[in-house]
């Protein structure tokens, strides 16, 4: 992680006018504008394997693959030529009605081919939370077309996250992300959220799982099974703690949706392409085969950006019938099929079959997750929790209560602060620390992560009981 000795002068001064136009200028996502014009941003030039560079040359370990999407790592060539391939064949052209090019068409049928069941359909878009929309959308034409227009309202969590739009932040129920905006109250419903962790310690794993599930049943009850189109989850809440839920919940969940003709989706923008040890996480991981299924992040590795929702036969069947008044699905975008954010797409699976990624995340994912789970007996770790590559810290002040640190104490950005200036990058979230490092971390990476964060635990700990947050 030393300095790299390249950078020069004029290295320096490029990064002075990047960093003030960036200050000036660039309205990041999710950023505190008040603090925002005196810190600026970290410049990032170079990425290569699982390390990101800075503009002065210093190294880190990302330990968070970007935003949970770098699955395959930085750097593959590879990518770049399919990329640059694509675009002197074809570049771009709609796909709006009966027009197509290669990459979209054999990326759809590989989707296909991963995907569960007879999920066999793919709308394509251009993120996650756009995905969302979609399957929203299709899920309304749906009921439409089977002459059940008022199963309209959706089901979701609180702590689950979902994106951005404003259809995909209704469905999220990260409270924190809904302070200052409004949402669409009409259409969305949340129930709580089933984290083992912060269960009523009387009631067994099993009880907790059953008490949500028929918060579940209740729900769609209190709203009417005809009002109720869908239920949307992620397998593995991502940016709401990485919480896994207790054993038993998809399933119980699913079936409560099967009972009350309720569409079942499930949100594998970050737990699919090889997080968990699958391509996709809803069968492999937790044995069920949704209704739909969304993707994003790690379906190009984060190399461009492309979004997938795909859908089962029964859906297609019925959205594809002649529309008695006219109607046909009137929903897409401009960039939907991007041929060469599909080009990407296609070998980026092709590189995680080629390389066995999955079977690489079963082996090192395991001990990564063994790793960071001893952290759990610091003083400051309340709880370890989620699976493989995809694993959350959640830093208390009283292990035995469970109670939290003044949110003053900033303790999860602390702890991304002492790490980044040892080389490793890791998510703040409030008063936890997230991991979803690249999936082609080696035994020796894992190690450099656990003994970074342990020391970096222990000495933020020190601070803050100098300081009487302990
Ligand atoms: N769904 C989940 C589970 C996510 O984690 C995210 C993003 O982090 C989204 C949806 C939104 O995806 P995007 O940011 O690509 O729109």
């Amino acid at each position: 992680n030393s300095l790299n000795p390249n950078v020069t002068a004029a290295d320096a001064a490029e990064k002075q006018k990047v960093w003030e136009a960036d200050r000036d200028h660039f309205m990041h996502p999710w950023t505190d504008f008040s603090t925002f014009k005196e810190t600026g941003s970290m410049v990032f030039t170079a990425a290569d394997g699982v390390s990101i560079e800075d503009a002065d040359g210093k190294r880190y370990l990302d330990g968070i693959g970007g935003l949970w999407c770098v699955n395959i790592g930085y750097g593959r060539k590879e990518i770049a030529e399919a990329v640059a391939d694509q675009i002197c064949a074809i570049p771009y052209f709609s796909t709006f009605g009966h027009h197509t090019t290669p990459p979209a068409a054999k990326l759809a049928a590989k989707l296909a081919d991963l995907a569960p069941g007879d999920l066999n359909h793919v709308f394509y878009g251009c993120g996650g939370s756009v995905a969302n929309d979609t399957a929203v959308r299709l899920i309304h034409f749906y009921f439409n077309q089977l002459g059940k227009p008022t199963k309209k309202q959706i089901i979701s969590r609180i702590d689950g996250y979902h994106g951005s739009t404003y259809m995909a932040m209704s469905i999220t129920g990260v409270q924190f992300d809904h302070i200052g905006f409004d949402i669409d109250e009409k259409l969305v419903h949340h129930i709580s959220c089933p984290n083992p962790y912060r269960r009523n310690p009387d009631l067994s794993e099993e009880e907790f799982c059953r008490q949500k599930v028929d918060e579940l049943e209740q729900k769609i009850l209190e709203i009417g099974p005809d009002n109720v189109a869908a239920f949307f989850a992620e397998p593995i809440m991502g940016a709401g703690g990485v919480i896994v839920p207790p054993k038993g919940y998809h399933q119980a969940t699913l079936e409560v949706c099967r009972k009350y003709d309720v569409l079942y989706v499930s949100d594998e923008v970050v737990t699919a392409f090889g997080r968990l040890g699958h391509m996709f996480a809803s069968q492999d991981e937790f044995g069920i085969v949704p209704d739909i299924i969304t993707c994003a992040k790690g379906l190009t590795s984060g190399y461009l950006p492309l979004g997938a929702t795909i859908f089962s036969d029964r859906i297609y069947e019925v959205i594809s019938k002649p529309q008695a008044d006219g109607a046909i699905f009137t929903h897409g975008f401009t960039y939907s099929g991007h041929p060469v954010s599909c080009a990407a797409g296609l070998k980026n699976i092709e590189i995680l079959e080629r390389e066995g990624v999955c079977d690489h995340v079963k082996d090192v994912g395991a001990y990564f997750e063994q790793r960071i789970r001893e952290l759990g007996e610091l003083e400051l770790v309340g709880d370890v929790r989620g699976r493989k590559f995809m694993m959350c810290l959640e830093n208390v002040a009283d292990k035995r209560t469970k109670a939290l640190l003044d949110p003053k104490a900033k303790v999860g950005n602390r702890i991304a602060d002492a790490c980044q200036k040892r080389g490793l990058i890791v998510r703040p979230l409030a008063h936890m620390n997230i991991l979803s490092p690249p999936l082609i971390l080696t035994r020796e990476h894992v190690d450099f992560i656990a003994e970074t964060l342990r020391e970096s635990i222990l000495e933020v700990t020190e601070t803050l009981r100098a300081e009487g947050f302990l």
